[in-house]
This record gives structure tokens, C-alpha cells and sequence, in this order.
């Protein structure tokens, strides 16, 4: 059997050996993805031996799940209670960052025996770091389909003013409620369908990757993404106006990408450029204090950004000789300066990243080139395979109400794109720009 074929139940306890040389396999003990799935949430935090549940929501998923679960839960004799994530004046949801974090560690009831996350991204990802600092169960209870960090083992926090990628624990139980999601708000909707029209990118960039820099790659990874990406795409219309098949295979898919990550023991399955779009934005939301955009939102729009500068990569004839000469005049200096302006008080991480990795120091670049030049029609045709047309999602975009360009979110497009290359080691479309001389 294929792993594309599996449905997320299917992935738990078992082991998948594969072509790759790898093992795969989730530390996930159980996932429920339908109507209804919220009512065996008693028996659930049971078998994993709760018996005092901490449970983290925000006003708005509170009402949403949040109540009904504690009831659930009460009327079992299971004790429970609730801590409401803070909310900043101006904003209007939870931010990840250490004050959240530090919020939660001082409510929280030593007493407990397990936690549960009930709402979106922030509130996932602050459970997933308190249950492994607690060492204690996890059960997440999404109130959305907006985001695919439902059951990976990293929490996406803003640490130091940079939006980082934080080890944590993968929830033991996945308890998604279809009939909850479906009636989620028509925006965080349409995030959840940007986060998985990312694996357009995300899966291209991961192959390419490998290419370049001879990273590990498994192809039964990367079509389970391709299989649900296309699926929540062509079924995008009928999510949006709340049909719930339609809604359920978006929460499938999202639930995937974490396990995908997970089989491949690193983010790309699920994540490329179009996510340091996103990262970016959140650092300059962060450091001007402003309410930043839906994660899946950015990434969508990340997402046409990018397919658009594949299909001017397309059009590029590179010059060896051009490369070569901009690689060997690479002024730090000046990069300094620009990474200063840009990035304000957290640019000191950002020039330490570079200290540690050398993404820019000429030797690796002119190696890399190398491999590049010898490889750019294996690239190109890697570009062709894996991407539709941008005026393709762009079409879909408008037709369910999804921004299309970064103004319509507030954000800035062109100098974004430049600093992608400069917050992680990943190899994504900015760098090979820049290898190529053309950034
Ligand atoms: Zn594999
Ligand atoms: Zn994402």
C-alpha cells in the first residue's frame, strides 16, 4: 500500500518501511476526523490515563468547542479546567510569543495530568510546549481547518522577535469535530486552503533541495501531499460554503502535512518559500505591533508570490559567468545593513544564523553553482512537474475570496522575497535565485 493512501487513522501504531531508507512512522495515538468526534472525548483523555485536564483555548474558541468539551468531560467525572490564552490590546487573537508562553506556565495547575488545546495554531502550539515541559498526554481539538500544525512535533513561536521553529511534543489524540470546522469562520477556511495549496511549492522546492544540496527526499512523502493538495483545491469552492466532506478533507490533509513532516523527519514536505513570506511578516507584524494576517492567509498568498517567480525563473537564462562574479563580490557589509534595516531588533539573530551557516560564503555558493549549472534543465523540468500556472490559482483565489497580492494584506512583496533566504538554512527559490546571480 501506498502512503498516499492512507488516511490519517491509518497512520497510527504502524510502521511504514520505505524506499527512502527511512522508517516512517507518528508518535499519534489516535485521530477521529468526523462529525461528532468531540463526543468521545471522555473516553479518549481516559485511555490516555487523564483523569485533571488542563484545557487551553481563547475566548473565541472557548465558545466554540471549549464549553462543550468541559461539560463533556465534567459530566464523566473527569475534573477540568480551563485557561483562556491572553489576547493584547489591539489584537485580535493570540500571539506565540514567550509572554503567551509564560501566561500559560504560571496558570498552570500542577494538579493536571493532561492537557487539552482546543482552538487554532497559537493555541496548539503553546499545548504541544507545555505538554512536553510537563511531560504529560496532549489532545488537540481544533475549532478550525485553518492551519496544518494539527499533529507535528514543532511549535511555531516568536522567540527572540524571530518566528522560529521550536521542538515540542506531537498531541498523543487528534479529536477533529467536522460539524465544529465546518461552521468555523469562512476565513479561517480559506487559510486552511492556503496552507495546503502551499504543498505546490513546498514539494518543488523539496526536490530541488535535494538536487542542490543532496539533502534527503522520499517521493511516498511528497505525494501524499500532492494527492491532498489537489483534492482541497479542486473541492476549495464547497469548503468555503461550509460542506463538511469538503471541510473534512481539508482537516485530513492538514492532520497529513504534520504527519508527513513527521515521516520525514523535517518540515519540507509542507513547507517552502511561501512559509518564509509568512515568517517574515509575522517578525514585521511583531516588531511594529500590528495585528498580523491568518498563517494560512500569508501562505497562500506566499504561494501565488512564489508561482509566479518560478514562471520568471522559467524565462531566465542563466550566466555562469554572471554567477560566478556576483558570488565572489558578495559584500557582507552591505548585507548587514540591509538585514539591520529590515529586521529591526531581531537582526542580530538573523546576521548569527549567517555566522553559523554561511548560506552567502562564496566557496559554498560557487559549489553549489557547480551542481546547478550541470543540473538547471533536471530544475527546470522539477519546476514544470510540480507547479500548475499561477493565473490557475489565481482564478480559484477570487472565485472563494482569498487575497491574491500581499497589499491586500498589508504587507510588502519584493524586499520579503530577498530576506527569505536570510532566516533559515533551507534551500528554497530566493537561494537559488541568488546562486544563480539574479537576486
Ligand atoms: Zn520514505
Ligand atoms: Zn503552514
Amino acid at each position: 500500500m501506498r502512503l498516499c493512501e492512507l488516511k490519517p487513522a491509518d497512520t497510527i501504531g504502524k510502521e511504514f518501511e520505505c524506499e527512502c531508507g527511512k522508517t516512517h512512522k507518528t508518535p499519534l495515538k489516535y485521530a477521529d476526523i468526523s462529525a461528532d468526534a468531540i463526543q468521545k472525548l471522555p473516553d479518549v483523555i481516559k485511555a490516555l490515563g487523564g483523569t485533571n485536564a488542563y484545557l487551553i483555548a481563547d475566548d473565541n474558541t472557548m465558545k466554540a468547542a471549549g464549553d462543550a468539551a468541559l461539560s463533556l468531560l465534567r459530566k464523566d467525572g473527569i475534573k477540568a479546567t480551563a485557561h483562556l490564552l491572553g489576547i493584547e490590546e489591539g489584537f485580535e487573537r493570540p500571539e506565540p510569543t514567550e509572554q503567551t508562553l509564560g501566561n500559560l506556565v504560571m496558570g498552570y495547575d500542577k494538579n493536571c495530568d493532561i492537557i487539552i488545546g482546543v482552538g487554532g495554531g497559537v493555541v496548539n502550539d503553546m499545548g504541544k510546549l507545555l505538554s512536553k515541559l510537563g511531560h504529560i498526554p496532549y489532545v488537540y481539538i481544533p475549532t478550525a481547518p485553518s492551519m496544518d500544525g494539527y499533529v507535528s512535533d514543532s511549535s511555531s513561536v516568536i522567540y527572540n522577535g524571530v518566528k522560529s521553529s521550536v521542538p515540542s511534543k506531537c498531541p498523543d489524540a487528534l479529536v477533529c469535530d467536522t460539524s465544529i470546522l465546518a461552521k468555523a469562520p469562512k476565513k479561517l477556511i480559506l487559510a486552511g486552503i492556503g496552507d495546503m495549496a502551499a504543498k505546490l511549492i513546498s514539494v518543488c522546492e523539496w526536490r530541488i533541495g535535494a538536487l542542490v544540496t543532496g539533502e534527503y527526499y522520499c517521493e511516498e512523502v511528497a505525494e501524499i501531499m500532492r494527492k491532498y493538495r489537489r483534492l482541497v483545491l479542486d473541492n476549495a469552492e464547497a469548503a468555503v460554503n461550509g460542506d463538511e466532506k469538503a471541510v473534512r478533507s481539508i482537516a485530513e490533509g492538514l492532520t497529513l502535512a504534520g504527519t508527513a513532516m513527521t515521516f520525514a523527519g523535517v518540515s519540507r514536505p509542507a513547507s517552502g518559500v511561501e512559509h518564509y513570506y509568512s515568517h517574515l511578516w509575522d517578525m514585521r507584524c511583531l516588531a511594529e505591533k500590528r495585528q498580523c494576517e491568518l498563517h494560512g492567509i500569508q501562505v497562500g498568498v506566499g504561494t501565488l508570490l512564489a508561482l509566479e517567480k518560478y514562471e520568471k525563473l522559467k524565462e531566465i537564462k542563466p550566466d555562469k559567468n554572471k554567477a560566478e562574479k556576483a558570488a565572489l563580490s558578495f559584500d557582507r557589509t552591505a548585507w548587514e545593513r540591509g538585514v539591520r534595516e529590515y529586521f529591526g531588533a531581531s537582526a542580530d539573530t538573523v546576521i548569527k544564523i549567517e555566522d553559523r551557516e554561511g548560506k552567502y560564503s562564496p566557496g559554498k555558493v560557487l559549489a553549489r553553482q557547480k551542481i546547478i549549472f550541470d543540473n538547471w534543465d533536471k530544475i527546470l523540468q522539477t519546476v514544470e512537474e510540480e507547479l500548475i500556472p499561477a493565473q490557475q490559482l489565481r482564478d480559484l483565489f477570487i472565485k472563494i475570496g482569498h487575497p491574491t497580492i500581499a497589499e491586500e494584506i498589508g504587507e510588502d512583496a519584493e524586499t520579503a522575497f530577498c530576506h527569505t533566504g536570510d532566516i533559515r538554512d533551507k534551500y528554497i527559490l530566493s537561494r537559488l535565485m541568488y546562486d544563480i546571480g539574479e537576486r
